[in-house]
C-alpha cells in the first residue's frame, strides 16, 4: 500500500477512528496539534482538494458536512484546514481536512 490514508480506509493500517460512513473515514491525527485533531478523508484516493472538487463535488461537501459535524461538538468553537501542495504543507498526498479545536487557536496560523 503505498497511500497511507487509502491504508486506513482500507482498514489494512490501524487507527483510531472517530466516524465513518460509505464515503468518508474520520480518524483521530497521530500526531495531534490541539486537544482534538481529527482527519477526515475520502475513501476514494484524490490527490487534493482540487482534484476532489473537480471530479466529485457531492463527495466534497460530504467531506465537509463530516467536519463541520466533528468539530461542532466542541462548542468553543473549531477550524478546518486543508494543506494543499508544498507550500501549503501538503505531508500525504490524499486529500484531508484537518478538524482542529479544544484550544485557542489564534490567528494567522504560523
Ligand atoms: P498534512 O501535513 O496536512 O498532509 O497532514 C497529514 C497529517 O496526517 C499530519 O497531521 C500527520 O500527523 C497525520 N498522520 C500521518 N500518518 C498518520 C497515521 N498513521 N494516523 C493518523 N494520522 C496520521
Ligand atoms: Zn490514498
Amino acid at each position: 500500500m503505498t497511500c497511507i490514508f487509502c491504508g486506513i480506509a482500507a482498514g489494512d493500517i490501524p487507527a483510531s477512528l472517530a466516524f465513518e460512513s460509505d464515503d468518508v473515514v474520520a480518524f483521530h491525527d497521530i500526531d495531534p496539534k490541539a486537544p482534538v485533531h481529527i482527519i477526515v478523508v475520502p475513501r476514494v484516493h484524490y490527490d487534493d482538494i482540487d482534484a476532489l472538487t473537480s471530479a466529485d463535488a457531492a463527495l466534497a461537501g460530504e467531506l465537509l458536512r463530516v467536519a463541520a459535524t466533528l468539530g461542532s461538538t466542541n462548542h468553543g468553537g473549531f477550524r478546518v484546514v486543508l494543506n494543499t501542495g508544498p507550500d501549503g504543507g501538503q505531508s500525504v498526498n490524499h486529500v484531508h481536512a484537518h478538524v482542529l479545536a479544544g484550544r485557542g487557536l489564534g490567528w494567522p496560523p504560523g
